[in-house]
């Protein structure tokens, strides 16, 4: 079989060492000769925040953080990035709050150093999001990618059970999506497949000790590969799903993964046998459902969509809406009924068959 593929690197520097997030901060942003810090913090992280931006030139501390970046939350970060006239833009926390930096970044091209703390791995995309209203919007942009991202597993040690296992399937997720997203190429497969492995291993390790610092470390090293891998594959039809789930009807967005998830395995693996051998060989199982349904129950992981806001009365407009962005990729041809059937086991949080 021939090999033949197109893979786009992107640069950014990664500094991975626990306990040391605020000594690798200082040394980034001195690095790019920032004089006017803004940190980008929410008040759960500010705290953590405060303590990692020590001695740093900060300009101005901004704790208006709403997930999935509400339009006037972007605008009010833009106008005080402007009103202090900062020169680098710091974000400490999990998605919600590197989404906010990224965009200010969209429209004032400021550098992002990224110190996230959770495992959702925007940090590592250049995939934007805005949400006006019900809709969510995202794109890529090369001016969102942050420069630099300090992994410091130690600042997760705080990261509740429960949310560490919703984040750490959703970066389990960026993996298996992957495996068949439209632009997935060898490259990618690796990285993700590593990622599960990662996953596999050290989320566990968390859920039966959370100050267990190493399984908190292989877990952050998994989540980095796996977001990577999807910034370079792009969505397939899990985070299509997602996406639109999470914009509509306001869901949180990492349990949101960690439910949806197996049904897409599910539906998928019989229609991409490789993508699935592959998947399972990370897993050391069988079949990829087989990995993610003994990983699932080992971590106690969110089961049903009902138990986050999810109406069973929503399914037809949400199945209308998802219909339209299926990507063409996707190995298994998705109809209005099987769509239908798919969320409907998600709600009611049904065997992944
Ligand atoms: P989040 O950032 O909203 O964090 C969830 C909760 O965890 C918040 O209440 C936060 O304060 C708290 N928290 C975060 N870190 C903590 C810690 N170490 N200890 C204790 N509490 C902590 O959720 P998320 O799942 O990290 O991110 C979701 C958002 O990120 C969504 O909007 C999603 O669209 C976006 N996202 C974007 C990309 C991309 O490539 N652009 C990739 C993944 C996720």
């Amino acid at each position: 079989m021939t090999l033949r593929f197109e893979h786009e690197t992107l640069g950014q520097r990664i500094r991975f060492a626990s306990g040391s997030a605020r000594q690798a901060l200082a040394a980034e942003v001195e690095a790019l000769g920032a004089k006017r810090a803004m940190v980008i913090a929410s008040a759960a992280e500010a705290e953590l925040a405060a303590r990692i931006t020590e001695g740093l030139p900060v300009a101005i501390v901004h704790d208006e953080v709403v997930m999935h970046v509400p339009v006037p939350v972007a605008e009010r970060a833009r106008e005080a990035a402007a009103r202090h006239d900062v020169d680098v833009l710091v974000s400490v926390g999990g998605g919600s709050t590197t989404g906010l930096a990224k965009a200010v970044a969209l429209t004032t091209g400021l550098p992002v150093v990224a110190v996230p703390t959770t495992y959702a791995g925007s940090e590592a995309t250049n995939v934007w999001g805005l949400t006006d209203g019900a809709t969510k919007t995202t794109g890529v942009d090369a001016r969102v990618l942050p420069r630099s991202i300090v992994y410091d597993a130690s600042l997760m040690l705080g990261l509740p059970v429960d949310m560490s296992v919703a984040s750490g399937l959703n970066a389990l997720a960026h993996c298996v999506d992957s495996m068949w997203a439209p632009r997935v190429d060898p490259i990618d497969a690796a990285l993700a497949a590593e990622g599960i492995r990662a996953l596999a291993s050290g989320l566990p390790r968390v859920v039966d000790d959370p100050a267990d610092l190493e399984g908190r470390e292989e877990s952050l090293y998994g989540a980095y590969l796996a977001a990577v891998a999807f910034a370079s594959a792009g969505s397939g039809l899990h985070h299509k799903i997602c996406h639109a789930l999470g914009g509509r009807y306001d869901l949180p967005h990492a349990p949101t993964h960690a439910v949806v998830l197996p049904y897409v395995l599910a539906l998928n693996a019989p229609a991409a046998p490789a993508a699935d051998a592959r998947i399972a060989q990370a897993f050391g199982t069988e079949t990829g459902l087989q990995g993610l349904d003994a990983l699932r129950a080992r971590l106690d992981a969110p089961r049903a969509l009902r138990d986050y806001g999810f109406e069973e009365d929503q399914i037809p407009d949400a199945v209308e809406a998802i219909l339209p962005s299926v990507p063409e990729s996707n190995p298994a041809t998705v109809t209005p009924e099987n769509l239908e059937r798919l969320l409907r086991s998600a709600w009611e949080g049904a065997e992944p068959r």
